[in-house]
Order: C-alpha cells, then structure tokens, then sequence
C-alpha cells in the first residue's frame, strides 16, 4: 500500500548555491518529486540564460512547474501559488513527496504560508467598528480639559497593561484606549488579547515543512557567481539574447507584449540588463554595450543574492520560527555549501538524513547543531513580530530546554499564549521542578554549568 504523504521538503538559498543539484539528489533517497520556484525558470525555452537543469542532469526526477510558461505572459504569484499548491497536492496522491526548490522568495513564502490573516481582520473590525462610532468625536471633546497625566492616571485605573505600554505624554495613544473601554464597555488591552490569541492559534502554514538554507559565505559565493555568468556567455548566452530580441520584435500573435522590455521573461536578471544592447544598431555601440552587459548582469546577481539572503534571514526564517508552538510546523536547517569538495558530507548527507527522519516522524536534530555556519545564521532569528506580540506570549526560560540539557538532545522552547496560560504555568508542578533543576545547574562544578566551566579554565 502507498503511503500517505503530506510534508512539504523546500529548499532556497541565493542563485549559484547548487539547490537544484540537492533537490534532485533529495528526490532520489527519498522517493521525490521537484517543483520549481525560480520565477524565471517557469519560462519556456532560454535554458542558458534562465540557468535551467538540462534532462541529462534531472537523473529521471520528474520537475514540475519548469519552462511551463510562454516567455512574454505575465506570470502572477497568486497564478504561481494555485499551480504549486495543486502539484504538491497531485504529488502526494502519487505517495511521493514535494520538494520545492527555489530562490524566489514570494514563490517560495506564497506556497509555504497562507496570506489570509484572519487576525488582522479581527483586529481592524475592533478598531473599524469603534472608528465609526459618533461617540468618539465626543468623547474627545469631553477629555479636552484634561492634563496627560489626568487621562493616563483615568487609563491606569480601568486598563493597566495598555497603561503600561502608553507613556502619559502620548495623549492620542491613551485618549485611543480610554475611548474603546468608553465606547465598547471592554478594556482596549482585552481586545488586543483576543484578536492576538486568534492569531496565535491559527495556522500560517499549508504543509508541514522541512526548509533547507543553502548557504555560501559571501565571498566565495561572489566568485561563483561571477564564474557563472562567464560559463553562461561561453554556453551561448549571446545566442539566447539573439533569438529574444527577433522574437521580441516579431508581429507574432502569440508575443502580445510587442517589444515590451518590462514584461514576463524580460524581468529576468540577465535580460533587462542588456536592454540597451538588444536596442543598440550601431555595432560598435553593441560591442561596448555586450560588455557593460555581462559587468552589469554581474553585479545584480550579486546584489539580488543579497536581497535574498536579509529576506530568507529576515522574514522567512522567523516566520518559520513563529510556527514552532503550533501543531503544522515549518523547521529550518542551515547547509554549509561554501566548501564545494565537502559538499557530499556537508550538504547532501546531511539533507538526506533530517529529510529522512522528517518524512518517518522521527525527532529532528537541533537546527544549530549542524554547524559552525548554521550556529552563526541562526543564533538572533527570532519569531516573526507580526504572528506573536512580545507582551502576550511568553518564553518560559525555565522550562526552555538545549539541546544539551535535553534527555534526547532535542532543543525544546516552552511558549505560553497569553498572561493567564503563563501565570498558570509559572504555578505548575513541571515549571518548580525545573527552578529546582536550574539552581543545580547553576552550581559550580555541575557539568552543564558553562560558567563554571569557564571560570575553571580561565582560572588555571
Ligand atoms: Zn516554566
């Protein structure tokens, strides 16, 4: 019988890291199948310049979503999101599992993540409803004899945690919560938890997700990348560029766009950068401007690796994290493919065994664990401010376990939802059983105690 599959494998990282590579050796241990996320390796044909995998390198994996496209449509992500999500769907009936590879980030989120934020609606209907009401105009005028200090000490009385949060100088913000308790005869601080907390427990996440990080360090990435657009000019590129600007310029029904410069494939690093080449008819103008070309097709593909890297670390990663207290969760690993001689032990031994163990249900190890880089990398994410307001989740310290102080060598984070969930927990027989176990930690000379540890052998 065909086992019943709904996990989702995604890999991303900058262009030039070898993500196709491991998407295809992953398909292989593991039974797979690839979905493309690169927006410009939907587009049909120009192999070269979209740095498509040719058939031979595919090794029979079967990659969807890949030169699908007509080269002048405009491809939307929301058109993106419904095919990736019917092939993942498609691809788990098979009883196979979907691995996603890409470098785009809104490709890559829109599939992963569900853009509905039923909370946000929650938490404007409170602020809308209250917005139209007359009465607040009224109230406004009734307070205007009032110092800040009156109104914030009015605030403290009735809601004392927006009390908290508002500085009594900030007249709009404590006027604003005074007004919704005024107006809606429930604390502004009551609001705010509720439409928090539907936030919290909602699930962001369409599949559980196992997220591979492929990683370069900067500088031997910017070498790759330069190296990369040299062998595609040698591959032809030039070719590529050719044939784009005659079927550009064709009367062709099916090419609506008419030398639109703008539109489908043409946004394509590499395309747009030879722009004024392709427009150039002087032939000593076109040479000059082929070079400028591939200079500046260079240095947007180092730049566009940049703004992949802050989105991946700065919004991708902690969205991730945002995940972990739920029930569908996404779990990012960080693969150190700076070293490519390494790459069989750094990278695709080590993605095969979390993929594995991820696809069996099996504990996953601890995502920092894996390297010096993937400590580095992962260190100061944290989770995504829009799912969890800091004052109304908690991080029990206490209860928190490493890696190393756990019994299976799993890290564990306790989160509490809410002050009342967290008051309880701080009374729990669990939560006094770890204070106890921390305050043995703390002891010198208890083998945990990195302090300690460390005033040892600083003192010898
Ligand atoms: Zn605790």
């Amino acid at each position: 019988m065909e086992r019943v599959r709904k996990g989702l494998i995604a890999i991303t990282g900058t262009t030039g890291v070898g993500k196709s590579q491991l998407a295809i050796e992953l398909a292989r241990a593991l039974n797979g199948e690839v979905i493309n996320a690169d927006a410009m390796q939907v587009y049909r044909g120009y192999d070269i310049i979209t740095n498509k995998v040719s058939k031979s390198e595919m090794l029979g994996v079967p990659h969807h979503l890949l030169g699908t496209i007509e080269p002048y449509r405009e491809y939307t992500v929301h058109e993106f999101e419904q095919d990736a999500i019917a092939k993942i769907t498609e691809i788990h009936s098979r009883g196979r599992i979907p691995i996603l590879v890409g470098g785009t980030n809104y490709y890559i989120q829109s599939t992963m993540f569900r853009k509905a934020l039923i909370s946000n609606h929650a938490r404007n209907a409170a602020d809308s409803a209250l917005a139209c009401d007359p009465r607040l105009h009224a109230f406004e005028e009734q307070n205007a004899g009032k110092t800040n200090q009156e109104l914030w000490e009015e605030l403290k009385q009735a809601d004392p945690t927006m009390a908290e949060k508002w500085h009594a100088n900030n007249r709009r913000r404590v006027l604003r919560s005074l007004e919704v308790l005024h107006t809606s005869g429930k604390r502004h601080s009551e609001w705010i938890r509720e439409s928090n907390q539907a936030r919290e427990q909602e699930e962001t996440l369409r599949f559980s997700t196992l997220l591979f990080w492929l990683y370069a360090d900067t500088p031997t990435l910017n070498q790759r990348l330069d190296s990369r657009v040299d062998k595609m000019v040698e591959r032809g590129m030039f070719d590529e560029i050719a044939e784009f600007k005659s079927q550009l310029t064709s009367s062709d029904k099916a090419n609506p766009s008419h030398g639109d410069f703008s539109s489908g494939l043409m946004q394509a690093i590499g395309l747009r950068e030879f722009s004024g080449y392709l427009a150039a008819t002087d032939s000593a103008e076109r040479d000059q401007l082929k070079a400028k070309g591939i200079d500046d097709m260079k240095a947007s593909t180092r730049r566009y690796s940049k703004r992949q890297i802050s989105w991946i670390r700065n919004k991708l990663l902690p969205e991730c994290k945002s995940t972990l207290h739920k029930s569908t969760r996404a779990h990012a690993f960080v693969l150190d493919a700076t070293d490519l001689d390494l790459w069989n032990t750094n990278v695709r031994d080590k993605a095969i065994d979390i993929a594995k163990r991820f696809d069996s249900d099996q504990p996953l190890p601890e995502p920092m664990s894996l390297s010096e880089t993937a400590k580095s990398l992962l260190a100061d994410i944290k989770s995504s401010p829009n799912s969890a307001l800091a004052w109304e989740r908690h991080l029990c310290a206490v209860c928190s376990k490493s890696a190393e102080e756990s019994v299976d060598g799993i890290a564990r984070e306790v989160w509490l939802n809410g002050d009342r969930e967290y008051q309880q927990h701080l009374r729990s027989r669990q939560h006094k059983k770890n204070i106890k176990y921390r305050k043995r930690v703390a002891e010198p000379g208890h083998p945990l105690n990195k302090a300690s540890k460390r005033a040892n052998t600083s003192s010898e």
